[in-house]
C-alpha cells in the first residue's frame, strides 16, 4: 500500500505543530508496577485510571498532557504490552497506537519497576521495550522505581549500590545510572520534591542528547489515516509487517549480543589462564631466590660465627699461656700462633 495516500492529520500532526518545549514521555515496564500513577504524579492529576487488580487494569495506550514550568509534558501511558510471548494482532494494535501517540518521537521512555521487586518478569519487560522500541531506546531511559516510601529513609544510591540483584545492577548500568524514585501517594511538597527531581533528571537527559528525541524507522511508518476503514486496515498491515521484521531483528541482535559477549569470555579466559600461570612462576622463582638468598646468607653468618669462635679460642690459648708462664716464671720467646 502506498503510504502517502493517506492524509496525515490528528495527534501525529499535532506533535509535528508543537514541537517546541515540548517533552515526550512513554510509561514503560510491567503491568502494575505504577506507570499510570507514576504519569498522574507527574502531571498532578487523575489523568489515567491506575488501578491493584488481577488483570491488568489499562486496557489501551493513552495520552495526557500538563505543564511543568515552561515545559509542556506529553504523557503516553501503556497497557499490558511488555510481557510474554505475544505476537498478536492486539500487541502490534497497541504499539502502533503508542508510535501514532509519541510521535516522531518521545524525548523520554520512563522504566517503571517496583522498588525491591524487580524480577524476571522485568526483565522480560526491558527486553520486549528493547524489541518494541529498539536498542538504542536504552539512551533515553530512566529507570523510575515506584514505592518509594518502602526506602524508609535509605538512599536510591545506596539502596542500588548494595543490592545483589544483578540484572538490576546491569539495567541501571545501561541506562547510564539515571534512575530515580517515586511515592505516588505522597502529596503537596513532596510530590512536587520528586517530580522536580525527576524533571532535572530527564532535562539532563534531553540536555545531553541536544535536545534530539529518539526516533527509529518505525516511526516514518505511523500516520493517522482519513481516507476511510479500508486505507486505515492497510496501513495497520504494513506497520504490522515493519514491526514483526523489526522485533525479529531486535531478538536477534540481543541474542548475538550475547553470543558476541560469551564469545569475548571465552577469548579472554586463555590469556586470563596464561596471565595467571606468569604470575604464579614469577612468585615461585621469587620464593626460590629469597629462600636461596635466605640459605647463603644463613651460612655466611655460621662462618663468621665459627671464625669468631675460632679466634676466640685462640686468644683465650694465648692469654692462658701467658698467666702461665708469669705463674711458672719461665721465659720464653712467646709462642706465636
Ligand atoms: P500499572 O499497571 O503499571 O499502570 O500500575 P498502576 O498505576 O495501576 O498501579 C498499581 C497499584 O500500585 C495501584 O493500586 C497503585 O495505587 C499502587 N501504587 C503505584 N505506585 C505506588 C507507590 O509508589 N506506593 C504505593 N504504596 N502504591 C503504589
Ligand atoms: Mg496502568
Amino acid at each position: 500500500m502506498d503510504q502517502h495516500e493517506c492524509s496525515q492529520s490528528g495527534p501525529y500532526m499535532k506533535n509535528q505543530r508543537a514541537r517546541g518545549s515540548e517533552l515526550r514521555i512513554i510509561l514503560v515496564g510491567k503491568t502494575g508496577t505504577g506507570k499510570s500513577a507514576t504519569g498522574n504524579s507527574i502531571l498532578g492529576k487523575k489523568a489515567f485510571g491506575s488501578q491493584l487488580t488481577a488483570q491488568p487494569f489499562t486496557k489501551t495506550c493513552s495520552e495526557s498532557q500538563g505543564s511543568w514550568g515552561e515545559r509542556e509534558i506529553v504523557i503516553i501511558d501503556t497497557p499490558d504490552m511488555f510481557s510474554g510471548e505475544d505476537h498478536s494482532d492486539s500487541l502490534c494494535k497497541k504499539v502502533q497506537r503508542c508510535y501514532l501517540l509519541s510521535a516522531p518521537g518521545p524525548h523520554v521512555l520512563l522504566l517503571v519497576t517496583q522498588l525491591g521487586r524487580f524480577t524476571t518478569q522485568d526483565e522480560q519487560a526491558v527486553q520486549r521495550m528493547k524489541e518494541i522500541f529498539g536498542e538504542g531506546a536504552m539512551s533515553h531511559t530512566i529507570v523510575l522505581f515506584t514505592h518509594k516510601e518502602d526506602l524508609e529513609g535509605e538512599s536510591l544510591t545506596g539502596y542500588i549500590q548494595d543490592t545483589d540483584n544483578t540484572a538490576l545492577s546491569k539495567l541501571v548500568a545501561a541506562c547510564g545510572r539515571r534512575v530515580c524514585a517515586f511515592d505516588n501517594r505522597a502529596t503537596g511538597s513532596n510530590r512536587d520534591g520528586q517530580v522536580k527531581e525527576l524533571m532535572d533528571l530527564m532535562e539532563d537527559l534531553v540536555l545531553e542528547r541536544s535536545g534530539d528525541h529518539y526516533t527509529n524507522g518505525l516511526y516514518s511508518l505511523v500516520t493517522v489515516s482519513e481516507c476511510g476503514p479500508v486505507c486505515e486496515e492497510e496501513s495497520f498491515k504494513d506497520f504490522k509487517r515493519a514491526l514483526r521484521k523489526y522485533m525479529e531483528n531486535q531478538r536477534r541482535y540481543s541474542t548475538r549480543a550475547k553470543a558476541n559477549y560469551l564469545k569475548q569470555a571465552l577469548i579472554k579466559t586463555p590469556v586470563f589462564i596464561s596471565l595467571f600461570i606468569q604470575l604464579f612462576v614469577k612468585l615461585l622463582i621469587l620464593l626460590f631466590c629469597v629462600l636461596y638468598r635466605m640459605c647463603v646468607s644463613f651460612s655466611c653468618f655460621l662462618f663468621s660465627v665459627c671464625c669468631l669462635f675460632c679466634s676466640l679460642l685462640l686468644m683465650i690459648a694465648k692469654i692462658l699461656m701467658i698467666i702461665l708462664r708469669k705463674i711458672t716464671g719461665l721465659q720464653g720467646k712467646t709462642l706465636r700462633l
